[in-house]
């Protein structure tokens, strides 16, 4: 029996490149789609947001010397192609999915009106919420603890490279060891990463769990759904 019955999964732009320079990679958005097909096997409802950092991001790169709004708009822009992307992949492995835009693009995909994800859900599709909060100075990982508290969901399961929250970082010392669990108080006395800032002063005070697990790592997503030990629970 799986632990949740809706979740919240943020995935960022990155996780579509597999070892791509840029955009998507077709076998790892095939992987990704296989793992959350199993989860929806097991009854448990899903949520995605996506992020677009494979493609464009309001404040790197291209973006320099831009306005920062415009960007913004591009970047959201690019969650949709991410969604459009995923939702394709998704319907070809057998589930049903929509994409609901939080900026009004309706020949492309149609908007996001809570009752009707929340209709989606019940119903057993998959829904990818695209083009973050639909407001520029905001970030995908705010829009999934957004989206996670509008439509109920028990968790955010922010999925990233690293499989969980550090002590240090591991890439840079390597005697760091994982919390299986942390507070969101403790979490932001130690100032570890978990999401920005905005993102998680949301989650924090909407009482919303979240879990950082690593999308690379197979089997990890169906892990955390069974409550199995698996990354790191944030809580309040
Ligand atoms: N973005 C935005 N408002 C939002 C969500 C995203 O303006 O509510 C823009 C912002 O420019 C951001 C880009 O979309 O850099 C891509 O999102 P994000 O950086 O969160 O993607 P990720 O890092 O998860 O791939």
């Amino acid at each position: 029996m799986p632990a949740y019955q809706r979740i919240l999964l943020k995935l960022s732009g990155e996780a579509l490149m597999g070892d791509d320079a840029f955009g998507i990679n077709r076998a790892t958005i095939v992987r990704i789609v296989d793992e959350i097909a199993e989860v929806t096997r097991l009854g448990v409802q899903v949520a995605i947001v996506i992020g677009g950092g494979n493609i464009f991001r309001g404040v790197a790169g291209g973006s320099v010397g831009m306005d920062r709004a415009t960007a913004d708009y591009m970047g959201m822009l690019a969650t949709v192609m991410n969604s459009l992307a995923l939702a394709d992949t998704m319907n070809k492995a057998g589930l049903v999915a929509r994409v609901m835009s939080a900026i009004g693009i309706e020949q492309v995909v149609e908007p996001y009106v809570r009752p009707k994800a929340l209709q989606y859900l019940e119903e057993g599709k998959v829904v990818v919420f695209a083009a973050g909060t639909g407001n520029p100075f905001f970030t995908t990982d705010t829009a999934a603890a957004l989206r996670g508290a509008e439509i109920g969901a028990e968790m955010v399961l922010k999925a990233t490279k690293v499989d969980g929250v550090y002590t240090a970082d591991p890439n840079k010392d390597p005697s760091a060891t994982r919390y299986t669990t942390i507070s969101f108080d403790e979490a932001m006395v130690k100032n570890l990463q978990v999401m920005d800032a905005t993102a998680f002063a949301l989650c924090r005070d909407q009482k919303l769990p979240v879990k950082v697990f690593s999308i690379f790592k197979p089997g990890a997503l169906r892990n955390v759904v069974m409550g199995a030990d698996e990354g790191t629970l944030v809580h309040v």
